[in-house]
């Protein structure tokens, strides 16, 4: 294994191209980290295609959402698996780091028979090397077919409660996502009225907030699952919600969206834009329905991007900071490019990312392997991402004081990643069996920094 080098400055995604511009069978750049097998599988009976990318096992078996849609690629795959060794590592999970695709439009293909037939071409791996879980396009039936052609109920997570499960149904990343805000603004309100020491970049934040007092505006894009329940979640903490996207439509209150309505209202509805035809009757609740993009155009303090890949971007980001955001909170998986968060980063807008902030789904999924309840899922959620977001908060408050002002180092992300980077290396070393070389790692502890 190749010893990281501290002078590289990684990438968001933790890749050192240039040091390691090596290729594997699928065009994936490979590096230190993984990814350790690529597999690209086509059951010819059944028409499925479908990857599976098993990135970093040294901290357990690879751990991931199987996405199922028209556009998935390798790449796509390989990059969400990488999202996962840093997510499992930041957590504390006995996971390492995986993801599966299917690569069809679900509804246009016979589902079940599809996730038989690739639960059938990757079971040797299951669930040794790769627990599988829900994603985009997949549910919690998915995993009940999963588990039974695999013929073991450890080879994945979400499953249906009647199997043991804890279903992503129930919210648990967007439950996660609500704590990583909340966390967020409990620490910033901390340092003002402990008055505690913080550079101009936090006091500047710290202070547009505080003048907002209760009044803080959060818009979410994305009402899927994770987007739905983090506005639930959010609902309940007397935090203001006053915009929702999705595919279809933006649903917009400047005053505040009654969110347990709106879920209700949803109930029988699958996009955001059929409240338009209900919005007509008068005896129904009636909502303002823009158009999806609109989401860029409206002033929030909380911009939480619980959709796409890639959504802020070089186009959006200055949007985004036009309309006085001031936190963004990942609830997606890499919603946010790296010139994006370079330039958000510049402009001193703190974002709290993906793997600290949507990691709630992996901890109830260990929650759920573990054969504990639902109860336990949600305790362990709030503590390990209000543990994890407030850690990553001080570190970074830290080293704006230490550095005066200067805005690049107000990078959560950054920091984050260093400490996920330091357990998956260790575990590395372990994993290799020599038991000197773990010793030096443990003796140079202090010095491992990327
Ligand atoms: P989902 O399919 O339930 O919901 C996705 C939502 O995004 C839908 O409301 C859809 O209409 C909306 N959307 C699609 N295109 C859009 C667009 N152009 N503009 C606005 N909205 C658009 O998916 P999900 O499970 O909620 O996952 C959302 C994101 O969160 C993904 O990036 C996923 O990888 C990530 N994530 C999910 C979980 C989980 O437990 N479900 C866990 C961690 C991360």
């Amino acid at each position: 294994m190749v010893s990281p080098d501290s002078n590289s400055l990684p990438s968001d995604l933790g890749f050192n191209v240039e040091k390691y511009p090596l290729e594997n069978s699928a065009g994936l750049e490979i590096d230190e980290w993984g990814p350790e097998k690529v597999l690209q599988v086509y059951d010819p009976d059944t028409g499925m295609k479908g990857v599976l990318v098993i990135d970093n096992t040294s901290t357990g078996p690879g751990k991931g959402g199987i996405r199922f849609a028209a556009s998935v690629t390798a790449t796509e795959v390989f990059r969400l698996a990488r999202t996962m060794t840093w997510k499992c590592a930041s957590a504390g999970l006995p996971f390492g780091g995986a993801k599966g695709g299917i690569i069809a439009n679900p509804s246009k293909v016979n589902q079940v028979e599809w996730i038989k037939s690739f639960a059938k071409m990757i079971r040797p791996y299951c669930p040794s090397q790769y627990i599988a879980a829900t994603d985009v396009g997949t549910t919690e039936l998915d995993m009940a077919v999963f588990a039974h052609e695999i013929g073991d109920m450890r080879a994945c997570t979400g499953k249906p409660q009647e199997l043991g499960g804890i279903p992503h149904e129930l919210g648990t990343t967007g439950y996660g996502v609500s704590v990583a805000l909340r966390t967020t603004i409990d620490f910033l309100k901390d340092i003002k009225r402990k008055g505690l020491k913080a550079s101009k970049p936090f006091n500047d934040l710290i202070n547009s907030l505080d003048t907002k007092s209760n009044d803080i505006k959060v818009v979410i894009q994305g009402f899927g699952n994770v987007g739905s329940f983090t506005a639930k979640f959010l609902n309940d903490l007397d935090i203001k919600v006053i915009g929702v996207s999705d595919v279809s439509a933006f649903v917009f209150d400047e005053n505040g969206l009654d969110i347990p309505q709106l879920m209700n209202d949803m109930k029988d509805k699958s996009k955001l834009n059929d409240l338009l035809d209900y919005s007509k009757n008068p005896s129904q609740n009636s909502y303002d329905i823009l158009d999806k993009d609109e989401i860029f155009n409206v002033d929030s303090d909380i911009f939480i991007p619980a959709a796409l890949t890639g959504v802020i971007n070089d186009k959006t980001a200055p949007k985004i900071l036009e309309n006085n955001v001031k936190i963004i909170v990942e609830g997606a998986n890499i919603p946010t490019t790296s010139s994006a968060d370079q330039y958000l980063i510049g402009n001193n807008i703190l974002i709290i990312p993906d793997f600290l902030a949507n990691s709630g789904g992996v901890i109830g999924s260990f929650v759920e392997y573990q054969g504990r309840t639902e109860k336990e899922a949600f305790d362990l959620i709030d503590y390990k991402i209000t543990n994890n977001v407030k850690k990553a908060l001080y570190n970074s408050l830290q080293l704006t004081d230490q550095g005066g002002n200067t805005s690049p180092l107000f990078n959560v992300r950054k920091i984050a990643m260093e400490t996920a980077k330091q357990i998956v290396y260790r575990a590395m070393l372990l994993r290799k069996g020599s038991i000197s070389v773990a010793r030096e790692a443990y003796a140079r502890k202090e010095q491992i920094i990327f």
